[in-house]
């Protein structure tokens, strides 16, 4: 049973945790947003020259359209793509900046790990009991200062980005990876504000997502005005599809798979695909790396540094203590991760929520939403997470005898 005005703690200010703030609001009850970054959207903003493909009409909660609305700021609307920047200064930005969500907003605060209070993960297995106790955050502020706080609720949107996976075969760090980390660089890069870091040097690019598929397009951009910029790019499969979808009716997403499947072609020789390859082994030779790829037989490459894109899965370590059941295949929580393999794999405009159940966790009153919910599946659209906003809160309503106000 949760209590009548349940505390709440929201872990990450990304799109879904500003959600459910606003889902709090609503209905007077206390929370707190704690986010890592400093400022809300901040892992938006790390990619935040990247174009979405999905539009503005498709980016802005019900919510946050009502709320910013009723504040008179203006909320961006319509079918054109905004990137991530715009999507932080237009939209999550303004959202933050409410007078009902402002104060409860902690930034430069990162929530390292959650348990309950005076009980281990072992003890009181899937019992009511456990959610007698408050949750119990360690959190880690500014300057590293380290203070406790409680919950009743703990809603964890601290999203995936930022925590890669490995470079190496079989999805283990390939041989010398961990020890050249500084070199390895995992995130979707702004080549165009730095270009001094790739011009006229020679790049491993391994991936072939949608975020490799836009690094490769970068650098072959770039590789067309400044001679010696060269891209080896190693992707796992030996036909690629790109991820291309049928009378695709997300024309960026669109544009961007035609752009790599030209790049594939050989459309560009500043790009070197090599398809069916793995990464087997890093090391650094006279301040370069080389590099072994196998697909079939070994290739030895030499690079001047190595841009990983094989996806993102959240963080787990936060929740260790806590009764969470994973899926042993995708790392998302067992229940909705079995509904999403049951309703197999499509194009991420067809997912749809499944219903307050599937988030449920053994723990009770700890839910996972937003991009994390998805574990290892990309798929996750913004428009799943404000539905499980929707479904999270409903479901503490009838708890609590109480709707929105
Ligand atoms: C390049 C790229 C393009 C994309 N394009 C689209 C698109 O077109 N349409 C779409 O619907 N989706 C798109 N996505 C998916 C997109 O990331 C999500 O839809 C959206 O950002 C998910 O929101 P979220 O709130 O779940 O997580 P996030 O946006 O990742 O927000 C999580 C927040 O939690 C914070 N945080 C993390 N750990 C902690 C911690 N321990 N303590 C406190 N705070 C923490 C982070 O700093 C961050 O601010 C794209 C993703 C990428 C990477």
């Amino acid at each position: 049973m949760v209590a009548t005005r349940p505390r709440l703690a929201i872990v990450g200010a990304g799109p879904i945790g500003l959600d459910a703030a606003l889902a709090a609001t609503e209905r007077g009850w206390p929370f707190t947003i704690y986010e890592a970054g400093g400022g809300p959207g901040a892992s938006v903003r790390a990619w935040g020259h990247v174009r979405m493909f999905t539009p503005w009409s498709m980016n802005v909660s019900p919510r946050m359209r009502a709320r910013l609305g009723a504040a008179g700021t203006a909320v961006p609307s319509g079918e054109e793509c905004p990137r991530g920047h715009d999507l932080a200064e237009r939209l999550l930005g303004p959202v933050a900046d409410l007078a009902e969500l402002r104060a409860s907003l902690e930034v430069e605060t990162r929530v390292v790990g959650i348990g309950r209070h005076g009980l281990l993960k072992h003890e009181e297995i899937a019992t009511p009991a456990r959610a007698e106790r408050p949750f119990r955050l360690l959190l880690s502020g500014p300057g590293g200062r380290q203070r406790v706080a409680q919950a009743d609720v703990v809603i964890d949107c601290s999203g995936t980005y930022g925590h890669a996976n490995s470079t190496g075969d079989a999805g283990i760090p390939a041989v010398g990876e961990q020890q050249l980390e500084t070199r390895i660089r995992r995130t979707v890069p702004h080549v165009a504000a730095e270009e001094q870091h790739w011009a006229g040097r020679r790049t491993l690019l391994v991936g072939g997502g949608h975020s490799a598929q836009t690094a490769a397009a970068d650098l072959a951009a770039l590789g067309r005005r400044v001679p010696g910029t060269e891209v080896v790019w190693a992707v796992r499969a030996m036909e690629p599809t790109w991820g291309a979808v049928a009378d695709d009716p997300l024309p960026e997403r669109a544009a961007l798979v035609e752009q790599t499947q030209r790049l594939a072609g050989g459309d560009d020789p500043s790009v070197r695909l090599v398809t069916g390859a793995v990464v087997e082994s890093l090391a650094e030779r006279d301040g370069r790396l080389a590099v072994t790829l196998r697909n079939g037989s070994s290739e030895a490459v030499v690079v001047d540094q190595v841009l990983s894109l094989t996806g993102y899965v959240g963080d787990a370590e936060l929740y260790r203590q806590l009764q969470v059941h994973e899926c042993y295949a995708t790392a998302a929580p067992i229940n909705l991760s079995a509904a999403l393999l049951g309703a197999a794999a499509g194009d991420c405009l067809g997912q749809e929520s499944h219903g307050v159940d599937v988030l449920r966790n053994p723990e009770p009153n700890f839910f996972i939403l937003g991009s994390k919910s998805y574990g290892r599946n990309s798929q996750f659209l913004l428009g799943v997470g404000w539905d499980q906003v929707d479904e999270v809160f409903g479901a503490l309503d009838a708890e609590v005898g109480q709707g929105p106000g």
